[in-house]
């Protein structure tokens, strides 16, 4: 018996779970349930994290969450609890499996099969989040070696595993070259330890495209978590209903299961809700406890009741459709299903799924990092560039030179056009000639100048090269 923590939720979140929990027991599934209380009436109850202590303890003990939608209070000091809990228990992918149901389930891409693999704890959701001047705010994008190679080597594991043939990268590479430019690095490097899975890249946006207008050429797609927190739900809806997929959340100790999409609040209480995301995430949790043979009769349950034009709303359609039945009337199909399977769609077979295992990643020797210059931006509210360049050049000592100033990285002096339109937020680039290096004491010392000359340094980032390659970008124009 697996003892499993369940998330009943907020909105359609407890009809959508009951109804699952009635299939699972039905199922045979050999389970055992602690519930706990997560979002809505956490936070109401001034709680701003949306989760009690005590849940934490019996997510940690259990490591399994199956978890309904939760919804997260509008306005400022809520922090959203999905993110929380993905970043705090180290979920590092989620997988989100993409399947049209074609003729049964209306899509207009028939043959779709694709896996959205998506980084869940990097990138723009580390939310450090900094308002630096009157007009400029700043979200900061963090991208590891370490998370890329974890995110990228489950994805071809994944490949390997499900018997998949292709795994493709998106990023934007072309702009952000260091961060994207990691993560497509990292891609090449891992790919060649798979050789006999095909693999290619797409810049995200003609990749994001390409997906919405023919999603049959993709398989495995990995990417950072933003482009997948997006391209996921279009890939899901474009599939039949964002209703319909299931996700796992996928950690080195705790793994999450949920639907992928929201709470539903405008459709919660009328018994109309479409309860097949979170059942296949919950199919997806008896494969991850090693009970195959279940998840098998669910799901080919479900498939035959898709076959059957047994429908929820959502999901109607004139072509195939029987009946438009209630979350309950749903349930009650899937369960008299229970031991049937479909005869059109392809048969669910997990007898050879096995758990992901990757291996301890191995950390990079250190490079060498040497200081060459110090990027210091400041908060000015005038116009022209030669004016704050006048006080900045009053700053420099022993060699240390103001090298250019970037308004939104767009470079402004020494050269620049009338037309850049500039804000409050000033990067004034410090070097010296020839790269020579830098000291921490340089670093501060024109802190202290930037003082005298009533310039306002609201942040700096320290330029480094590591092992001789600069690990920082140019100005735009540079
Ligand atoms: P949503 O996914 O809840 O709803 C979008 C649309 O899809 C709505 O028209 C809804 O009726 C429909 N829909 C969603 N699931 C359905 C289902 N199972 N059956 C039938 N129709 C379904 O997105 P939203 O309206 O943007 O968000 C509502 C709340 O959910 C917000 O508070 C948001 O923060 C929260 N949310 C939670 C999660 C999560 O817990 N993982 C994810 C996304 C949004």
């Amino acid at each position: 018996m697996d003892k499993i923590t369940v998330a009943k939720g907020n909105g359609i979140g407890p009809e959508i779970m009951d109804a699952t929990l009635r299939v699972l027991d039905a199922a045979g599934a050999s389970l055992q349930y602690d519930e706990i209380e997560l979002g809505e009436s956490v936070y109401l109850s001034g709680n701003t994290s949306g989760i009690t202590d005590e849940a934490w303890d019996i997510i940690r003990k259990n490591k399994v969450l199956l978890k309904a939608p939760i919804s997260t209070p509008q306005g400022k000091g809520y922090k959203s609890l999905n993110v929380t809990m993905r970043k705090s228990l180290g979920l590092f992918s989620n997988v989100r499996v993409c399947k049209s149901l074609a003729p049964f389930i209306a899509t207009k891409h028939p043959d779709m099969d694709v896996v959205i693999i998506r980084e869940n704890e990097e990138d723009l959701y580390a939310g450090i989040e900094h308002q630096q001047t009157p007009e400029v705010t700043q979200c900061l994008k963090l991208i590891s070696r370490p998370g890329c190679e974890k995110i990228i080597r489950y994805a071809f594991e994944y490949a390997k595993q499900y018997n998949r043939k292709k795994v493709t990268c998106f990023v934007k590479d072309n702009i952000m070259k260091l961060t994207d430019g990691l993560f497509h690095q990292v891609f090449d490097e891992v790919k060649t330890e798979y050789p006999e899975i095909e693999s290619d890249h797409y810049i995200v946006d003609i990749g994001a495209a390409r997906i919405a207008d023919t999603p049959e050429i993709f398989d495995v797609v990995v990417m950072p978590n933003l482009y997948g927190d997006i391209i996921s739900d279009i890939t899901a809806q474009i599939s039949g209903s964002v209703g319909m997929v299931g996700s796992v959340n996928v950690g080195n100790s705790c793994t999450m299961f949920e639907a992928i999409h929201g709470s539903a609040p405008d459709i919660a209480g009328k018994g109309v809700a479409n309860p097949s995301a979170l059942l296949n995430s919950a199919v997806m949790m008896l494969n991850h406890l090693g009970q195959h043979d279940i998840a098998e009769k669910i799901a080919n349950a479900w498939l035959k009741t898709m076959e059957d034009g047994v429908h929820t709303p959502d999901i109607f359609n004139d072509e195939t459709s029987t009946k438009k039945a209630s979350t309950t009337e749903f349930t009650d199909a899937i369960i008299a299903n229970l031991g049937q399977v479909p005869s059109q769609l392809a048969k669910a077979d997990f007898s050879k799924h096995r758990p992901i295992k990757l291996h301890q990643a191995k950390r990079a020797p250190r490079p060498e990092k040497t200081l060459v210059g110090v990027d210091l931006f400041a908060d000015w509210p005038g116009t022209n560039p030669a004016e704050i360049a006048d006080k900045l050049q009053k700053m420099c000592f022993d060699g240390i030179e103001l090298k250019m100033i970037t308004n939104r990285g767009v470079m402004v002096w020494p050269k620049g056009f009338d037309e850049t339109f500039c804000t409050d937020h000033w990067r004034c680039r410090f070097q010296r000639n020839n790269n020579e290096p830098l000291s921490k004491k340089d670093v501060a010392i024109l802190f202290a100048n930037a003082i005298d000359q009533e310039v306002d340094v609201i942040k700096s980032e320290n330029l480094y090269d590591f092992d001789g390659k600069p690990g920082y970008s140019l100005g735009q124009g540079q």
